[in-house]
This record gives C-alpha cells, sequence and structure tokens, in this order.
C-alpha cells in the first residue's frame, strides 16, 4: 500500500473516477472473482489498472484538490 496519500484520498477520487477499473477484473476474472457486487465494493485508486504507482495522470489532477 503506497503511505504517500490517505485512504480517504485514495477512495474519494476513485469514487468519482469514470475510468476505474479493477485490477483483477482487468485480469479477466471479472468481478466474482472479488466476491462483492461490483458496485458494492470498496474503489482505490491503488487497485486500478491506471494507477501505475501513482502516476495516473486523473489522480494527479485529482490529488490537487484536495491540498
Ligand atoms: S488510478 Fe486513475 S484512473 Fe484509476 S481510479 Fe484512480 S484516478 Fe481513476
Amino acid at each position: 500500500m503506497d503511505k504517500k496519500y490517505t485512504e480517504k484520498q485514495l477512495q474519494g477520487i476513485a469514487g468519482e473516477c469514470q475510468k476505474f477499473e479493477h485490477i483483477i477484473a482487468a485480469m479477466g476474472y471479472g468481478y466474482s472473482l472479488l466476491n462483492v457486487a461490483e458496485d458494492d465494493y470498496v474503489r482505490r485508486c491503488t487497485d486500478c489498472v491506471h494507477w501505475l504507482d501513482g502516476a495516473c495522470g486523473i489522480f494527479k489532477q485529482e490529488i490537487l484538490q484536495w491540498k
């Protein structure tokens, strides 16, 4: 888990992001492997395929508004 950002930030941004795609779902297993409904689990940027260790451009834009 990346300690640079708070859980609240990671969840808040992912929760509103249109591009969120869960890493496990993206691997082709679908959301069933997560054992929760797609709309039900907690979205977090660090679980997103676009996260790339904090390099996501959308995240970088959004995080500016948190400071
Ligand atoms: S990592 Fe980027 S694309 Fe993924 S949910 Fe966060 S802001 Fe959106």
